[in-house]
């Protein structure tokens, strides 16, 4: 069994309509209800939770943390910012979803600004595989077909991935690394850019797909109990 939480600010579902359509329960019960299976438990927590849910205890029993945020970065408390690098260093998995690129715990773990080039049009988008052997894009063929997406361009100021597994191209000529992959301390972390609110991006079996691998590929390998830098008195041979 691997557990999951998803974190969503679940503000555009409550204000937009053309949101609400889509995502007649948020984006994190959709993700929810497509990720949920005999493997996979998924617990959901938004802004409107204390802490936004994400306590010590949640981390604690959080083998792999989904996060969307788009609207209300700046209303994620720092020390909640701080709590998920901490348990990303110690060994929790973490899967960042479109804007979670600007999100606080991301541009922590990252140490960059995280800043792209962007534009609402809804082109069409093609998100190529570049790594075939990748387990992330198991049982994706050469590219995921996108009908409408916010355009997400390069320059992304992120530090060079550890691996990029896609590259996403749209109709407006821009490119942009759609699938990356990063180790921080003993976590693992996939930043995935598909999921603008005002598509049913979510709703495609691929990008589950992809989801669905990444969180096999982040789950805990070697998790710390806290972040130390023992004291060893003695020597192992004298
Ligand atoms: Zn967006």
């Amino acid at each position: 069994m691997i557990r999951i939480t998803v974190f969503n600010e679940f503000l555009h579902e409550k204000r937009v309509k053309a949101v609400q359509e889509i995502y007649p329960n948020g984006i994190h019960m959709a993700l929810k209800e497509h990720l949920q299976d005999e493997e996979l438990q998924v617990r959901t927590v938004t802004l409107d939770d204390p802490e936004c849910g994400l306590t010590d205890e949640v981390l604690k029993e959080t083998d792999v943390l989904i996060w969307w945020g788009h609207m209300a970065h700046g209303q994620v408390p720092d020390e909640v910012a701080a709590r998920v690098q901490s348990h990303v260093l110690m060994g929790m998995g973490a899967i960042f979803l479109h804007s979670g690129h600007h999100s606080k715990p991301f541009k922590r773990l990252m140490g960059t600004p995280c800043n792209l080039t962007w534009r609402e049009d809804g082109d069409r988008e093609l998100v190529w595989v570049v790594n075939p052997a990748h387990p992330i894009a198991q049982g994706i063929d050469r590219f995921i077909l996108l009908p409408h997406e916010e355009t997400y361009g390069e320059p992304f100021s992120i530090p060079e991935p550890d691996e990029l597994v896609f590259i996403g191209s749209f109709e407006g000529g821009e490119v942009f690394r759609a699938g990356c992959c990063y180790t921080r301390g003993n976590g693992r972390i996939f930043d995935f850019q598909p999921g603008h609110e005002t598509f049913p991006t979510y709703h495609i079996p691929e990008v589950i797909r992809v989801i669905r691998n990444a969180i096999y590929w982040a789950k805990p390998v070697n998790r710390m109990e806290a972040l130390v830098c023992p004291h060893v008195k003695r020597p192992l041979e004298d």
